[in-house]
């Protein structure tokens, strides 16, 4: 770690930055070096347990890739001089062009206090409704959903629901992978009560099928026309709750018809959906048994065209059985990002007002007079895509993006380029320099990083945590509540942004949430008003609401069949069903995810080594079937491709994806790979309801892509984006690693080498094989060390990869050392891990083999033998995947 940062104290209590779990995160210091963080045993997420992103927290602090500085037109600046532009140039568009030429994007990982502070100064003081956020991306169909059912955004279960569950039904999500520590608790409880059915669907079997009970791996986009036959079938099979229904619904009768109009039988749903009959049939059966239902869905559900209504036909379902806010009954969705909900709660979308308040004339009235807001807009503002196709059209001049990477996450995301490029005044805060984002921005603003910032955020179970900071700000870092209530100020609103503190911020907004509120609103922190900074400083994690009646927070609503409808009643929402279209554009559905171990767009994530391993490269899954007809070979370079762009992959050939289908993760940025943005290949279709684009459904061709030779590169010095075909970068130890492909000559990419690298004396370069035949090795040796090593070949070879990792923490090379990296391979006596499976312990899948083979045939046996899945357990369900292979060889 690059230390330029000071520790504050010497145990913080904070909590994850990355997934919508909120596990709590310990994190101790001694002199100037942070520990390895570890779980906080009291935060009710997750009682200590963290999952590899979690507990690698410590390894991404460095300050090499920070952002320490203001700047203007890529010339560093005082912040004075960029906060003056900005407010010179918002009131140049003001008075120009008027408030909707003026918008924000944000991100859910901006804290509550930051989302507040931005919404109250765009819709209730400059009075632009343009304020959305990356959780548009992320889970604005499962707000939409609720709203539209319950009448409010309300998440009515908690996640002790997991455990109390007779039947776990996943949809659309690979907790596994996205949600690590709640597909933990799901796996504890699954032991410790054997009888707990799991049904997991999704088109593809993802490492949370090794949970399941039954696996369904429906047609892709057909989850509506699931919901609607389950449904159907729980009519005939008489279990509906039909007290409930009537007592504290409305609208069944209209929903009921169209799901019974829709279904037949189980062998004609089963036909439709592209699964087998007999699954699909234990399926309903189990649901109809088991009242204790929870249905847990995520992005597969929300990052679709029909998001909305999808989210529908799950809450309709729930509502149909009386199964919502009891113990072990909910449908539950996951947020993905790990203070969406606290942005939700103050009005970060764009069809929000504040404090779970909407446009009605009495909320308006209300948020006017709390807020004493001279501009309180009257119309909500324009949604993410939505938002950047204005500006692209030259609507929008003045955009302030904040700690998100639109031109790698948004759909079209050349297309956004373009629009930014298009746009008078940029403006970027990051805690990151070099993203693509940060590349397009005119005035970019050093934001403060994780360790850093200070205040709350809230997760997927309606808990509110402190996010507490442990270092001093790097550079000029600053928060962006203070960077925004500091624009606020230069526009002459002193008096409504004095916010000296976070917690003055965060005393405003659980104000509001009580301002008026006589218990009908769902969102109510008047329990919190009031605190001293101490208070808050100190604040437990707890679940909202927090009021007279609920003074300790509460775990579920709805139980008691009160809604927030104007009726009080639950609203079932009529679905038509559509299935997709069989062919699209392109001959394959392209589906995009997560990886285990990276996170969003790698800022974060890619500094760490020990979570680059696992997975190195951007890649497509693709069926056996398609792979032949494309003619494209396991691990071969493949172009994906649509009219709107193309991205250079690894192919991954597995019967884990269904036919027709692919597979791309959506975290590969220019930053990180020569061409692995997915988003640029994804279109601007959206739900009509939520606004939450398609990326789940996209189509594309595939075909091998033709290159002269293949390698990899490690080299102390980061030499930058080396000149070739294909390239993906990730630190690799104490080196830069590069794997590579290149379509001309290697001559280029060796001169390139020795131009990129700043020549020391008494440098011994080291060459051997033929570069016109695209077969060479390369090493710099410097003071006896490894500086460089460039091992290439005509074909994809299996480089004992870790083994040169380790040669750079050589102290010096001995003369046997330099012979095995001249020839390529080490010595004999080697131990190769091979592809890394445990990244706690960089345990590879050669030697996990190796022990199941001499014997060990549990989980437990390998941990024994080789500690792999031992400390964060996220790669337990590869190692059972390796325990199974082995049995069925
Ligand atoms: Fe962080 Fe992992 Fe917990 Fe998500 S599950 S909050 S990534 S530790």
């Amino acid at each position: 770690m690059t230390a330029m940062t000071t520790p504050r104290s010497a145990t913080t209590q904070t909590t994850c930055p990355y997934c919508g779990v909120g596990c709590g995160v310990s994190i101790s210091q001694t002199g100037g070096t942070v520990a390895p963080v570890s779980g906080d045993t009291h935060h009710p997420a997750n009682f200590g347990k963290l999952c590899v992103k979690g507990s690698a927290l410590h390894e991404t602090l460095s300050a090499d890739e920070r952002l320490l500085y203001p700047s203007i037109g890529g010339r560093q600046t005082s912040w004075d001089n960029a906060l003056n532009l900005i407010s010179d140039k918002i009131t140049q568009v003001l008075n120009t062009h008027g408030p909707e030429a003026i918008a924000i994007y944000a991100a859910g990982q901006i804290l509550t206090e930051d989302y507040y502070v931005a919404n109250k100064l765009m819709k209730g003081f400059i009075g632009s409704g343009n304020l959305d956020t990356n959780s548009r991306l992320c889970m604005a169909s499962a707000v939409a959903s609720y709203k539209r059912s319950l009448g409010s955004d309300t998440v009515p279960g908690c996640y002790e629901d997991l455990e109390q569950a007779d039947l776990l039904v996943l949809v659309g999500s690979n907790a596994a992978w996205a949600h690590p520590i709640l597909y933990q608790r799901m796996t504890a409880a699954k032991k410790s009560n054997p009888d707990l059915k799991v049904v997991v669907i999704d088109p593809r079997k993802t490492a949370t099928c090794d949970l399941a009970d039954i696996h369904l791996a429906i047609r892709p986009g057909s989850d509506a026309y699931l919901f609607n036959a389950l449904l159907a079938y729980t009519a005939h099979a008489g279990g509906l709750d039909t007290r409930f229904i009537e007592a504290h619904t409305e609208g069944f009768d209209d929903t009921i018809e169209q799901a019974l109009a829709e279904f037949t039988d189980i062998e004609q749903a089963a036909q439709q959906l592209d699964v087998e009959p007999q699954l699909l049939n234990t399926f309903f059966s189990w649901f109809v048994e088991n009242p204790k239902t929870v249905t847990l869905y995520s992005q597969g559900i929300n990052q679709s065209a029909t998001g909305t209504d999808k989210g529908n036909t799950i809450i309709n379902l729930h509502l149909a059985t009386g199964r919502i806010g009891t113990p072990g009954a909910s449908p539950f969705s996951i947020t993905g990002q790990p203070n969406a909900m606290g942005g939700r709660e103050v009005g970060g979308l764009a069809n929000q007002l504040a404090a779970h308040m909407d446009f009605s004339p009495s909320d308006r009235d209300r948020i006017r007079r709390f807020w004493k807001a001279p501009n309180l807009i009257s119309k909500p503002g324009l949604k993410a895509v939505d938002m950047f196709d204005a500006i692209k059209r030259g609507e929008i001049k003045f955009i302030w993006i904040m700690s998100t990477n639109p031109l790698v996450s948004m759909p079209d995301a050349d297309d956004v380029k373009a629009a930014l490029a298009n746009c008078e005044l940029v403006v970027v805060s990051d805690c990151m320099a070099n993203t693509d984002t940060t590349a397009a921005a005119d005035v970019l603003l050093p934001a403060c990083g994780w360790s850093e910032k200070d205040g709350t955020v809230t997760n997927s179970e309606r808990r509110i945590s402190r996010q507490r900071s442990f270092l001093t700000p790097s550079g000029e870092a600053k928060p962006d509540w203070w960077a925004l209530t500091q624009v606020a100020q230069r526009l002459g609103f002193q008096n409504e942004f004095q916010y000296q503190h976070p917690s003055d911020v965060f005393d405003e907004h659980a104000r509001l949430t009580a301002f008026e509120n006589n218990d009908g609103r769902d969102l109510d922190l008047s329990g919190l008003v009031g605190m001293t900074r101490q208070e808050y400083d100190e604040l437990v994690p707890v679940q909202w609401p927090v009021n007279k009646r609920y003074p300790k927070g509460r775990k579920r609503f709805f139980g008691d069949g009160r809604f927030y409808t104007p009726n009080g009643r639950a609203k079932f929402i009529r679905v038509k069903s559509e299935l997709p279209a069989p062919r699209i554009e392109g001959s394959l559905i392209m589906n995009t995810g997560r990886v285990r171990d990276h996170w969003h767009t790698m800022t974060r994530t890619a500094l760490s080594s020990r979570l680059a391993q696992h997975i190195r490269e951007p890649y497509a899954s693709i069926h056996p079937f398609d792979a032949e007809r494309a003619n494209i070979k396991d691990d071969q370079l493949i172009r994906v491709f649509n009219p709107r762009g193309e991205i250079l992959v690894r192919a991954v050939i597995t019967e884990e994806q269904r036919q027709g289908e692919i597979f791309v993760p959506m975290h590969w940025t220019s930053r990180y790979a020569s061409a692995g943005r997915m988003g640029s290949l994804i279109g601007k279709q959206r739900d009509p309801v939520s606004g939450q684009p398609e990326l789940k459904f996209t189509g594309v061709d595939v075909e091998p892509e033709a290159i002269q030779w293949q390698g990899i590169l490690l080299s102390r010095q980061d030499p930058g984006a080396p000149p070739c075909r294909y390239w993906a970068y990730g630190p690799a130890g104490e080196s830069h690693g590069f794997e590579l492909a290149g379509d001309t000559s290697a001559d280029e990419l060796l001169d390139w080498i020795k131009h990129a690298i700043i020549p020391k004396p008494h440098d011994q370069w080291i060459r051997v094989g033929d570069p016109s035949r695209s077969h060479v090795r390369l090493l710099l040796i410097r003071h006896q060390r490894l500086e460089l090593v460039l091992m290439l070949h005509p074909e994809k070879v299996t480089y004992t990869r870790q083994w040169l990792i380790d040669q750079f923490s050589q102290g010096q090379l001995s003369e046997s050392d330099r012979m095995s990296l001249a020839a390529g391979h080490p010595g004999g006596d080697y131990d190769n891990p091979g592809n890394i499976i445990c990244s706690c312990y960089t345990v590879g899948d050669k030697a996990i083999r190796a022990a199941i083979e001499e014997g060990c045939s549990s989980v437990e046996a390998l941990g024994e033998r080789l500690k792999c899945g031992t400390n964060c357990g996220s790669c337990i369900p590869e190692l059972k995947e390796l325990i199974r292979d082995a049995v069925l060889a």
